[in-house]
């Protein structure tokens, strides 16, 4: 049996203005052919778990390619059409093939196509022909629209959230995608639209009523009433015209698959208002910082300027009003400036001089500020993440800069990236656990790591193109009947679709 494997993996952001061109896969890892096992098969991701079980299953795995991007706004189009280009003819080359097994985000269009990866897995489907198998591992934030599951077979996402079960993903959907070719009869798998979308700083797998719901789908599983499970909680940041949440069941049986893709997407949207964090407002945490005694640093969460959900990362709203109630807080915060990296460089470090700093992309949604900072220290912007999640992932910000101002330490770069990880900080001489208040950037990714460090994390009520308060967004594509564009009260989840056939 010969199977290709092949990747492409970013979460497109719709309200980011900036377009993610080949430059932002270039920056996180390109490879093609034989490069993709050196790179990838000892690392905890999708890739590796896909070809540890092609490797044991006694088949021949042709790694293809894999392009991975952070997250951004869309994808520049021909940026898809590139590793089409080269998935294509890999799979050609290799002809015929039994099965081509696909590491996709989930969330991602492109300047133009709204669902990328239903248009990757068609053209996939194009060349390797109708009787292949295809298998696909996503995100848990993926948008999992009818036309991937015309083209796929398997589709298996992320249970995890903070995502920490990459590799194990990989190595369900590549299991199942297997068993499609050995077993005699195909499994299954039926997909239930859940037309909800909430933030996904709402909610974790660490504890509460999502967690619960996914040990549930674990406990069918493992009774051997499903053969296998997804509960997608699509990033809610994706303004398209096909844009849900979903769950997938897979199973021989394909009625239980589609009462328990019901039963599963019935309780996912019965859940939906309890996915809303509380948020303070930014003077709120930073007073709690000023009154904290627990030695301990306040963690405020700047969710709707997360690069990690595809946002500009540009703002300094919460310098500026430090800087406007003259607070002396130990803070550290990073921000994408490349202006103000460049300038650090150009002054070298020791000085002392007038910087602008944010809004360097987004000025509309986030205003820049004047300051005058001290360079404290330059990087090259290389720094080895400490998870838990993605420990040992080599991150590049780019030529960076820390500027002090006043007991504000903030870190200028070309782009931020691992940003729930405090080796951010601490990579760039900034000790997360000395500081009065940390910032940090991110959804949930950063609740593994710093929950270990503070109990003090608080959502803040900021402005983003990830904005958690999601009616403030200028939504033009999602369906209005939309939670929580629209309330949906007593709605009951009926739509099922059914993946191919084939075979
Ligand atoms: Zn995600």
């Amino acid at each position: 049996m010969k199977i290709v494997l092949v990747e492409f993996h970013q979460e497109s952001n719709s309200f980011n203005p900036l377009p993610s061109g080949i430059e932002f896969f270039e920056r996180s890892g390109m490879y093609e052919g034989e490069a993709v096992r050196a790179f990838y098969g000892d690392k905890p991701c999708a890739l590796a778990g896909m070809l540890r079980a092609i490797d044991e299953s006694g088949a021949t795995a042709i790694p293809g390619c894999s392009m991975f991007a952070s997250s951004g706004g869309p994808v520049e189009h021909g940026v898809a059409e590139h590793f089409l280009e080269k998935s294509r003819s890999i799979v050609m080359a290799n002809g015929p093939v039994d099965g081509v097994f696909v590491s996709l985000h989930g969330a991602t269009q492109t300047t133009s196509e709204e669902d990328c990866s239903g248009y990757i897995l068609e053209a996939i489907r194009g060349a390797a022909g109708p009787s292949a198998i295809i298998a696909v591992s996503t995100d848990l934030h993926a948008n999992i629209t009818d036309r991937m599951m015309e083209h796929a077979d398997i589709i298996c996402g992320y249970r995890t959230y903070p995502h920490q079960d990459h590799y194990e993903t990989g190595y369900r959907a590549a299991k199942l995608g297997l068993a499609c070719l050995t077993d005699g009869v195909k499994p299954r798998m039926v997909k239930a639209k859940v037309p909800m979308i909430v933030p996904a700083s709402g909610y974790s797998t660490m504890s509460g009523p999502f967690a619960e719901l996914i040990r549930y789908g674990e406990a069918l599983e493992r009774s051997g009433k499903l053969a296998d499970f997804s509960i997608y909680q699509m990033q809610p940041w994706l303004d398209v015209g096909d844009g849900a949440s979903a769950v997938l069941a897979i199973d021989r049986d394909p009625k239980r698959a589609e009462s328990y893709a019901l039963e599963l997407g019935q309780r996912l949207f019965d859940l939906r208002k309890s996915f809303r964090p509380d948020l303070l407002s930014v003077d709120d945490v930073i007073e709690r910082a000023e009154r904290n005694r627990s030695g301990k640093p306040v963690v405020l969460v700047d969710a709707a300027d997360s690069s990690n959900a595809g946002a500009t990362g540009d703002s300094v709203a919460v310098v500026r009003r430090l800087l406007a109630r003259g607070s002396t807080l130990r803070t550290a915060i990073a921000v994408n400036d490349s202006p103000a990296a460049d300038r650090a460089f150009a002054l070298g470090v020791g000085r002392t001089a007038d910087f602008t700093v944010g809004g360097s992309r987004y000025p509309e949604m986030n205003p820049p500020l004047q300051v005058e900072a001290y360079v404290k220290s330059l990087h090259d912007g290389v720094f080895v993440q400490e998870g838990p999640a993605g420990r040992g992932t080599v991150q590049r910000i780019g030529p960076s800069a820390v500027l002090q101002v006043g007991n504000i330490s903030i870190l200028v770069c070309r782009q931020t990236a691992g940003n729930g990880d405090p080796g951010l900080f601490r990579a760039f001489g900034i000790e997360p656990t000395l500081q009065e208040l940390v910032v940090v950037k991110a959804c949930g990714s950063y609740k593994a790591a710093y929950s270990r460090m503070t109990e003090l994390i608080y959502d803040a009520d900021t402005p983003g193109a990830a904005a958690v308060d999601l009616r403030s967004l200028p939504f033009r594509r999602l369906p209005k009947e939309t939670y929580p564009l629209s309330e949906l009260d007593g709605y009951r989840v009926h739509e099922i679709v059914h993946a191919r056939r084939g075979r």
